[in-house]
């Protein structure tokens, strides 16, 4: 998969390269990742990439002139057209389920807004999708960038070793995960679960389902009512 970021911060996404799951799949070549400085795109002598909002108003916005023409510059050359996505406080709510979808595209090139965000004509013209991280705001897009990259490099084949590690995770399936013990069997009259100790597989897939079950009830009854309406009912 190749990833292109646009960013005025590409200095960000320094240490996020250089350390574990992101620097493994670009070690391996499951993700070949191009962080662009959108500022080399800017036309002015102060390569200023933003101006005041027209009809008046605070804050700056992102020019299109700079977007525009790294997009042009970005498309050269591609045998399938990437996906282009902007981050934004009033995109679509990121899920696993988009994360799953954003993993099949061979293509993705990710928009960073910076300041109150970016002239319109870039999201009707040039941008695919508007992602939201959550309902809150940021100063960026770098993190949310981040973010979604992650969670997508996780489910690319090869760069998990384990990839049923990533497909129990909670959300992969609509459920939240249950506990999960390890070594010691006991500290400080702490102990863990029989069950787990007993050796019996299908006794063990059966507790951590139940678990499963009852932690997606209690704390999230709204991804547990979609749970129920779509698993088929020999499978509850
Ligand atoms: N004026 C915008 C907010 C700008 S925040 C508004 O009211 O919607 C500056 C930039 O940070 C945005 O352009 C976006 O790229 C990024 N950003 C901030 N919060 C975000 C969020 N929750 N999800 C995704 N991107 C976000």
């Amino acid at each position: 998969m190749r990833v292109d970021i646009l960013t005025l911060f590409p200095r960000l996404f320094d240490g996020f390269k250089e350390e574990t799951l992101i620097k493994r799949a670009l070690l391996n070549g499951c993700l070949d990742l191009h962080i662009w400085n959108l500022r080399s795109w800017a036309r002015s002598k102060h390569q200023q990439v933003d101006d005041t909002p027209f009809g008046g108003g605070p804050g700056m916005i992102l020019k299109p002139e700079p977007i525009f023409e790294a997009l042009d510059d970005l498309l050269q050359d591609r045998n399938s057209k990437p996906l282009v996505v902007y981050f934004s406080p009033s995109g679509k709510l990121l899920r696993q389920s988009t994360l799953n979808e954003l993993c099949e595209a061979e293509n993705l090139i990710f928009i960073c807004g910076r300041y109150k965000g970016v002239d319109q004509r870039v999201l009707d013209n040039l941008v695919d999708c508007e992602i939201s991280i959550g309902d809150f705001v940021l100063s960026g897009g770098e993190l949310p960038a981040m973010v979604t990259l992650e969670g997508i490099t996780r489910l690319i084949p090869g760069v998990i070793n384990d990839i049923e590690s990533a497909t129990s995770d909670s959300h992969y399936k609509g459920l939240l995960e249950g506990p999960l013990y390890t070594r010691p069997e006991e500290y400080r009259s702490l102990n863990v679960p029989d069950i787990l100790l007993s050796g019996d597989h299908a006794k063990i897939a059966d507790w951590r389902r139940e678990k499963s079950f009852e932690i997606t009830r209690t704390r999230r009854p709204d991804l547990w009512k979609q749970f129920i309406k779509n698993v088929p009912a020999e499978e509850k």
